[in-house]
């Protein structure tokens, strides 16, 4: 039996190339990337009727001015806005400055929303007409599923009424959530609600619940909210909890405004945080998170 000779490099490239084995660099970067998505993920943006309206020193109106052209511009395939879209009572007037100054990312990308304390649903809806995702059958309340490349995005609606600050998501929307968890594929989920899980009385009333559903559910690996204003990460029996930062102020000097440029697979995600007022010091840095099994 002969031995068999490898061909020359040159010649193997050329069989294989034939063969269609091999990818050309823009195909093999595109493979690379299969499975992976970058959206913008950020909160509060408090958008008033009135344009020159003044928090803290800072103007909501100015911040999304600034940060809508920046998410437009950075390439990245989607954007979620994790309520407190409005700035106190969620006027008509509100959500007319709001989608114009969103208009650059809408031109580009879905837009996924919450709404917040300081939201009005009635007048949100009238806003905008339509949502990325399925809009789900939950009585009452802004609920969506959206897909993101390699996860899904699950938004739950915790606005009991305008501007008064507690949550509630109610047992209509958690019997929901447990129910669809149940029933859906294990695409990794990410669950999205504007208000804090913790105990206090402006938090998420029914936290503890809404807990108790998420870890029990293997697919969900993060939950996501805003309104503390506050930029963080921290783990739950493996469930990471991830607290947005706001756009239109921060309730602390010691906290950035901003957004953050998410990198999602299916094991996991980049938080890159892209600060524009507030505390700049974290601006840029990217805080690397592992999905549980
Ligand atoms: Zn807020």
């Amino acid at each position: 039996m002969p031995y068999l000779t490898l061909p020359r490099r040159r010649e193997f490239l050329a069989t294989a190339s034939a063969a269609g084995l091999l990818l050309s660099q823009g195909a093999r970067s595109a493979a690379a990337q299969q499975g992976r998505a970058r959206w913008a993920f950020f909160s509060d943006t408090h958008i008033a009727a009135d344009r020159a309206n003044t928090y803290r020193g800072f103007k909501p109106y100015e911040q999304l001015a600034k940060v809508a052209p920046a998410v437009a511009a950075s390439g990245v395939t989607g954007a979620i806005i994790d309520g407190d879209l409005a700035r106190l009572t969620g006027e008509p007037g509100d959500y007319q400055n709001f989608l114009q100054l969103l208009a650059p990312v809408a031109a580009k990308m879905p837009i996924a929303m919450a709404l917040g304390n300081h939201d009005n649903r009635k007048n949100f809806q009238a806003a905008i007409g339509k949502h990325p995702g399925e809009v789900q059958a939950v009585r009452d309340r802004h609920v969506l599923a959206v897909p993101a490349g390699p996860v899904r995005l699950l938004v739950l609606d915790s606005l009991m009424m305008p501007d008064f600050t507690p949550g509630f998501l109610g047992k209509e929307q958690r019997t929901w959530l447990e129910r669809y968890l149940g029933a859906s594929d294990e695409t990794p989920t990410l669950v999205f609600v504007h208000h804090t899980p913790g105990d206090n009385d402006g938090e998420l009333l029914d936290a503890e619940r809404l807990l108790r559903i998420l870890k029990a559910s293997r697919k969900v690996k993060a939950l996501i909210y805003g309104h503390s204003h506050r930029y963080r990460f921290d783990v739950l029996d493996g469930l990471h909890c991830i607290n947005l930062p706001a756009v239109g102020y921060n309730f602390n000097d010691a906290e950035p405004t901003g957004w953050t440029e998410v990198e999602l697979s299916a094991e996991g995600a980049d938080f890159k945080l892209h600060a524009m007022g507030g505390n700049l010091q974290g601006d840029g840095k990217v805080t690397s998170i592992a999905w549980r099994g």
